[in-house]
């Protein structure tokens, strides 16, 4: 089983000409209440994938973590160890998208900051018998740390994505079996300025140096560059008319992690991790965007 632990948000998304300033009103239009959060993206993302997956998560008791669950049951996860916590909203993202497609974004962690390591305690034994952990920044980071250190123990793979950007320490680097940052991401861990396959080396060398075994630093539109055990190269993306970025990063580390425990090779877990990324940026949204397996098989056979 392929577990991924990690937030549940609702985006509440709203278009505008541009940004408010500090105290004025202006008039927005287009507002749409979207399932998203990165654990829950990346759970859809693998789980849509056809992998075997759980998640592990806080939501609220409200009207949107009750239609959440039911959605994640829908796309065929083992939803047991996720909570929905008593008199708690469920998380949520407050997401201005400007005219020039800008976006400006505040997150509230609402019942994600329920995921405390006392929550996560009795799904410790669940855990140890996962194959490959999945985590990313938006749980509280003693949380991350534990389930890390829990699945290390018990020779479970542990994968963290980086996001959003907060520094680790070194004891979690060193549990990490991988860990995939984004350029900003890279940047924020090691100093190094991260634009193409060069510097990217450079600071997966840094972040190895750590400890952390294998080392994939998604490049946008150029692809990734993979530092590792495997050697080191840039496996390019796919070329597509991009719509909305939204849940790029996340298709991509949910696909990755679902094709790796299929037993894929780390190339070819790219190259699909790539091609359901390509997917999800010509559409909107971000759980609304996320390819199923037969979408990827097509595309790649296109
Ligand atoms: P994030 O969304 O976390 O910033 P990236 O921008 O690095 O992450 O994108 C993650 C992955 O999504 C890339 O490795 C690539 O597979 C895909 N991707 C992102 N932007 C594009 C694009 N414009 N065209 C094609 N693929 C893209």
């Amino acid at each position: 089983k392929l577990i991924v632990l990690g937030s549940v948000n609702a985006d509440h998304v709203v278009q505008v000409n541009a940004f408010p300033r500090p105290g004025e009103t202006i008039t927005g239009h287009g507002y749409q209440v979207l399932p998203g959060g990165k654990g829950a993206n990346q759970a859809v993302a693998a789980a849509r994938f056809g992998a075997d997956i759980g998640f592990i998560a806080c939501l609220g008791s409200d009207d949107f973590g009750t239609r959440m669950e039911q959605a994640f049951r829908e796309d065929g996860m083992d939803t047991r160890a996720v909570m929905a916590v008593p008199d708690m909203p469920t998380g949520i993202a407050f997401i201005q998208i400007a005219a020039n497609g800008e976006n400006s974004i505040v997150i509230s962690a609402e019942a994600n900051a329920c995921l405390t390591p006392a929550m996560l305690e009795p799904h410790l034994n669940y855990l140890r018998q996962a194959q490959t952990l999945l985590m990313q920044l938006e749980s509280p980071m003693e949380t991350v740390e534990l389930a890390a250190f829990e699945a290390r123990k018990a020779g479970v793979a542990v994968i963290l994505n980086p996001a959003p950007a907060r520094p680790l320490s070194d004891a979690l680097l060193a549990a990490l079996t991988m860990i995939t940052p984004n350029e900003t991401e890279a940047e924020m861990l090691t100093g190094i300025k991260v634009t193409d396959a060069a510097s990217a080396c450079t600071a997966a060398h840094k972040l190895r140096d750590k400890g952390v075994q294998s080392v994939l630093i998604t490049l946008g539109a150029q692809g990734a560059y993979y530092s590792g055990p495997e050697g080191e190269r840039l496996i390019p993306g796919f070329r597509v008319q991009a719509t909305d970025t939204t849940a790029a990063g996340d298709t991509f580390n949910g696909a990755f992690a679902a094709a790796l425990q299929e037993g894929l090779d780390v190339d070819a877990a790219i190259r699909m991790a790539h091609a359901a990324a390509a997917i999800s940026v010509t559409r909107l949204g971000a759980q609304t965007s996320i390819p199923y397996r037969a979408e990827i098989d097509t595309f790649l056979q296109s």
